[in-house]
């Protein structure tokens, strides 16, 4: 059975997230503030809708403690990154993993709550240096 996913933000993280949960055939929800973003996400996600994760009553309606794992995929407005874990968490998320700009920024996502803080260039300079160093170099 599919699970359920939402992700919130849909830059290049966001999206490339949701597209390779949709592609292996999970139900992916896309949720962006920002209409253009929504409308280009369209062919990568199950729906994708305009909300504003910062409004609870916009999280609620969207029946966002349904979903198994919820990803914040929003970098740029920690403001905003760290108050949607908050609701998320809140409102009964029971899997809340969230990106992370910087070693503070994360430290924060997990104070309030996130299950998984991921740190996109760090934890990918890492990953490519394992491959470099793995005896298998041509596995990427
Ligand atoms: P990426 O690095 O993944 O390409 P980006 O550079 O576009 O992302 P970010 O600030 O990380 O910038 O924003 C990711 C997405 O999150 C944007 O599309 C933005 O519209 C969306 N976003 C920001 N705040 C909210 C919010 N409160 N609710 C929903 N979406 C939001």
């Amino acid at each position: 059975m599919a699970n359920q996913y939402a992700v919130i933000g849909l830059g290049r993280f966001g999206l490339s997230i949701a597209y390779k949960l949709f592609e292996s055939g999970q139900e992916v929800l896309g949720v962006d503030v920002n209409e253009e973003r929504v409308e280009e996400s369209q062919p990568y996600a199950t729906h994708s809708i305009i909300a504003d994760s910062t409004d609870a009553d916009a999280l609620k309606s969207i029946g966002i403690r349904n979903f198994d794992t919820v990803i914040v995929a929003i970098g740029n407005d920690i403001q905003a990154s760290i108050l949607s874990v908050l609701l998320l968490k809140e409102l009964g998320v029971k899997k809340v993993i969230a990106k992370a700009l910087n070693k503070l920024h994360g430290q924060v996502l997990k104070k309030v709550g996130a299950d998984w803080v991921v740190f996109p260039e760090r934890d990918m300079g890492i990953r490519v240096a394992h491959q470099l160093l793995s005896p298998n170099v041509l596995n990427f």
